[in-house]
């Protein structure tokens, strides 16, 4: 069962994540410079992209009362997966 709680514990860590992916990472950048340039920078930047498009549909679950629903068998997805990933939108049966 979806707590109050346990869902505002999420969306706190998505924000924490969001700010996670806002800010540069320069290790990154200097290790990319020296090995595979802008490659490695390139991978970096779509994995963000992607994990932000995962952030802005579970937030938009949220805003619509989905959030921890599976979007395939429609179960409850668990907290303890939400816990683990956030931005979760199957369940464990259902993930791709
Ligand atoms: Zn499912």
């Amino acid at each position: 069962m979806e707590t109050r709680e346990s869902i505002l514990k999420n969306l706190e860590g998505l924000r924490d994540e969001l700010r996670g992916l806002q800010e540069p990472s320069h290790e990154l950048e200097e290790w990319a410079q020296e090995e595979k340039e802008r490659d490695i920078l390139i991978l970096q930047e779509q994995r963000q992209e992607e994990e932000l498009s995962r952030i802005q549909i579970a937030l938009q679950r949220i805003d619509q009362g989905t959030y921890g629903q599976c979007a395939r068998c429609g179960r409850p997805i668990g907290d303890e997966r939400l816990e683990e990933v956030p931005t979760a939108v199957f369940c464990m049966n259902c993930q791709p």
